[in-house]
């Protein structure tokens, strides 16, 4: 066991953005014996957790899911659907957009990487103009992290495809929806992605260790020609044997129980009306951070996560300093800051299984983390976030979205 000697009695606040909290109803879930993979019952799991998978992605297309972190879902993307030397862009948002294309250069894939701050999402409009100057067509795929984990943005998917169609480029759109779906809106078909790439471990409320694609038919023919070596990532053994409810080798079987409640618990509540909530206390947040006269690292509010907050420190403090104190004293992991952004940064997970106590909590944490840390800072920030959900009934904002 780890040891919990400073901390014994409550729970601790897992406030990083993923893993996020899991339920107990799914930890029950996980708990359930573990069963012949090959044997029938097994089918009815298969099959039941492939449809919701569907319904959460919004599409009719094949859905594939890997016993693998986020980043195996990464290169499936990538390995299914290009060949080595072929070129993709990929826009700098932050440090997994930097981990994508790292991933795709050791594939020996060439990158095209749009610099950015850190602060904004990818640029449609530099999108567009990149693909306007390929007049070869020598881009294959466009990647985008839909939320930048590291940094709390969203880029704009939708106004991404946009600018893709009007330039009529061939390139395949690949997105990673890791951080954002099951709490932010996302569409694979209405958008037409390509493919999309998911994880168990943040929206969908799950431990790490499941990873998703979600594959269009032209991403399915760009894997007929598709010359990158594959094996484990291969889709076609996959989407050959899916449709009976089964998998090609050993499924990750206890997680697929968890999946089965996990998906069932965003049905239920409906997802319109989980993106409400996520959006709600994403705002009570960040009235929160400005209440304690601190910077909001995302620039544009048109791209303000709903999943993350990432908070800037004042010059002069070191983010990893306060977060150790938080954790000490309060028993709160808050997410660190990755890449460049370390020691400046820290982040505020709200995604996932997460209500409106849980982030006051969470939010007097960080405050009274503030005061112990020595962090300069006004008071009132918490005071801002409660008069906000005092003020705005749930059941009006699910209805305007
Ligand atoms: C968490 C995350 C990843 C990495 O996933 P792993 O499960 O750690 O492999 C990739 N992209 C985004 C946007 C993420 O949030």
């Amino acid at each position: 066991m780890i040891p919990l000697d400073s901390h014994p009695s409550g729970r601790h606040f897992l406030q990083i953005p993923g893993p996020t909290n899991v339920p107990d109803r799914v930890l029950r879930a996980i708990a359930q014996p573990t069963i012949d993979h090959r044997g029938p019952e097994f089918a009815l799991l298969g099959k039941a957790v492939l449809a919701g998978m569907k319904r959460v992605l919004k599409t009719e297309a094949d859905v594939v899911i890997y016993p693998a972190s986020g980043t195996g879902a990464w290169e499936a993307a990538l390995v299914n659907t290009l060949s080595a030397g072929d070129r993709v862009l990929m826009a700098e948002t932050g440090q997994f957009a930097v981990l994508w294309k790292k991933l795709a250069e050791r594939l020996g894939l060439v990158v095209d990487f749009l610099p950015g701050d850190w602060r904004h999402g990818a640029d449609p409009a530099a999108i567009e103009a990149r693909l306007r100057a390929d007049e070869g067509g020598a881009i294959k795929a466009v990647c985008l992290v839909h939320n930048e984990t590291s940094t709390g943005v969203v880029t704009r998917v939708p106004a991404v495809r946009d600018a893709i169609d009007r330039t009529g480029h061939a390139a395949l759109l690949l997105v990673d929806t890791i951080s954002s779906l099951g709490s932010i809106d996302y569409r694979h078909d209405a958008w037409r992605v390509d493919v999309t790439v998911a994880g168990s471990q943040k929206g969908l409320m799950l431990p790490p260790g499941l990873s998703f694609n979600a594959i269009s038919r032209k991403a399915l023919a760009a894997a007929k020609s598709a010359r990158l070596p594959r094996s484990y990532w291969d889709w076609s053994e996959m989407l050959a044997i899916n449709p009976t409810g089964y998998f090609p080798y050993t499924p990750a079987t206890n997680l697929l129980y968890g999946l089965h409640e996990a998906l069932d618990m965003l049905f239920a509540e409906g997802l319109d009306a989980v993106f409400a909530r996520h959006d709600r206390l994403a705002e009570a947040t960040r009235r929160a951070v400005r209440g304690w006269g601190l910077e909001i690292l995302c620039a544009d509010p048109s791209e303000y996560s709903a999943s993350l907050t990432a908070v800037v420190m004042p010059e002069g403090h070191n983010a990893d300093n306060f977060r150790k104190i938080v954790l000490d004293r309060y028993d709160m992991s808050l997410g660190q800051g990755l890449g460049k952004m370390s020691g400046r940064i820290f982040r505020i997970g709200h995604l996932g299984w997460f209500n409106e106590l849980m982030l006051c909590g969470t939010l007097a944490g960080v405050e009274m983390g503030f005061a112990s840390a020595g962090v300069p800072h006004r008071k009132g920030g918490m005071q801002a976030a409660l008069d906000y959900l005092a003020a705005t009934p749930v059941r009006e904002l699910a209805n305007v979205n």
